[in-house]
């Protein structure tokens, strides 16, 4: 498989992208300082757009709510390659001593968000600066709401955000990887993320007369034991799934039996056939539980996220690239992991990849974990972004002169 970068137009623009350094960290640092919530994004909506209106780039605002899209139409006719970056924050304390500290208190950018958007918007402007090269267009998606299900990525694509696109690439900063480190793997990578809601209704009475009472405590934690083998007797061992109780509420005192309960978990598969199966037999578990103890029982089951599913090909060319662009040594095979994104919505309507780039250096304020008080990143990694999505616009989209 050929890759057609066209080197020396590629390393102009990269000079572009380190010359423009200083301005991208900056504009990184006021979205982090300003950080807002998900679906209350304004402000960070409004600051991208004013930003793509200084490039000379066409602004689609409203999209599926506060998300918002750039067009960057070349010169001449061919694909439309979309970039996408996500640009809410999250209901967190900032804990850093830095300037650039969120000044919204217990809402900060603890994932990067605020990385993606600035290198996004800097990768459009270099973009706009060289769309003499472009046989195609370029759409970059900012999108809101990435952390908080139904999320907008669902929302955006339903407002019709990807109608024109052809291929999709998103990129995710990896506090667990060193900045230079780029994260590549094809299929499903990502889990899919459902809740659940068991709200159980027994019969309260006095602790010393059970036969007189329906106990919904009793009854609780044998549905709690029995949906711990839909993992470990139900699946395929090859198939991967987590079902985890986070919530067990009920009892009001020592010598009174429980009148109700109420029992809330996740769960997380990779594939559509097992998300079903895990859902058919939670239903089975609770009823048959239930029914068994005379009781009533009420399920509330959401899907959230469906399971992120990086396209082959364009995974392939992805990697190939790479390789050429920063060195084989940098790629890496991208962990799985059943955590969700909701660029998974994506990537079911058209083909493209999830990538990941490292963000931490030695110093260990570069290691927190993301969702940490304490995260925070190398911004050289932004650099890392740019370049991974030039490259790959530059493939689909420059032809030789
Ligand atoms: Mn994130």
């Amino acid at each position: 498989m050929p890759i057609s970068i066209k080197d020396e137009a590629i390393q102009s623009i990269f000079n572009d992208i380190e010359q423009l350094f200083e301005e991208t960290t900056s504009w990184r640092r006021h979205l982090h300082q300003h950080p807002e919530l998900s679906f209350q994004e304004q402000e960070t909506a409004k600051f991208i757009a004013e930003k793509l209106e200084c490039f000379g780039i066409e602004v689609k605002q409203h999209i599926g709510g506060n998300g918002l899209i750039g067009i960057l139409k070349g010169l001449h006719s061919g694909q439309t390659v979309a970039l996408r970056a996500d640009f809410d924050a999250l209901p967190i304390t900032d804990l850093k001593e830095v300037h650039y500290k969120s000044q919204n208190p217990g809402v900060m950018h603890a994932c990067g968000h605020d990385g993606h958007t600035s290198a996004l918007l800097s990768t459009a402007r270099v973009l706009a600066q060289h769309k003499d090269k472009i046989h195609g267009s370029v759409v970059f998606i900012f999108q809101h709401a990435e952390e908080t299900p139904p999320g907008g990525a669902k929302f955006m694509m339903e407002d019709g955000v990807l109608d024109n696109v052809d291929v999709v690439f998103g990129a995710h900063l990896d506090s667990g990887n060193p900045v230079g480190k780029v994260s590549v793997g094809e299929g499903y990578r990502m889990a899919a993320v459902d809740k659940f809601k068991i709200t159980l209704q027994g019969l309260g009475g006095h602790g010393a007369r059970p036969q007189e009472a329906i106990d919904s405590i009793v009854l609780g934690g044998q549905i709690i034991n029995a949906l711990q083998q839909i993992v470990s007797r139900r699946l395929n061992p090859f198939d991967p799934a987590v079902v985890t109780i986070g919530v067990f509420h009920a009892g009001s005192a020592f010598n009174i039996i429980a009148d109700s309960a109420v029992i809330e978990g996740t769960v997380r598969t990779m594939t559509e056939d097992v998300r079903q199966k895990v859902k058919q037999e939670i239903y089975t578990i609770v009823q048959g539980a239930t029914d068994a103890a005379h009781a009533q029982v009420e399920i509330d089951y959401l899907h959230g996220y469906p399971a992120l599913y990086n396209h082959p090909k364009e995974t392939a060319i992805t990697r190939e690239i790479f390789e050429k662009v920063f060195g084989k040594e940098q790629v890496q095979d991208l962990n799985h992991s059943m955590g969700a994104e909701d660029f998974s919505y994506f990537l079911i309507e058209r083909p493209g990849t999830y990538f990941k780039v490292g963000s931490h250096n030695d110093d260990a304020k570069t290691g927190f974990p993301h969702h940490h008080p304490k995260f925070d990143f190398d911004e050289r990694a932004l650099l890392v972004v740019q370049k991974s999505f030039v490259s790959l616009v530059a493939h689909y989209l420059f032809k030789d002169e």
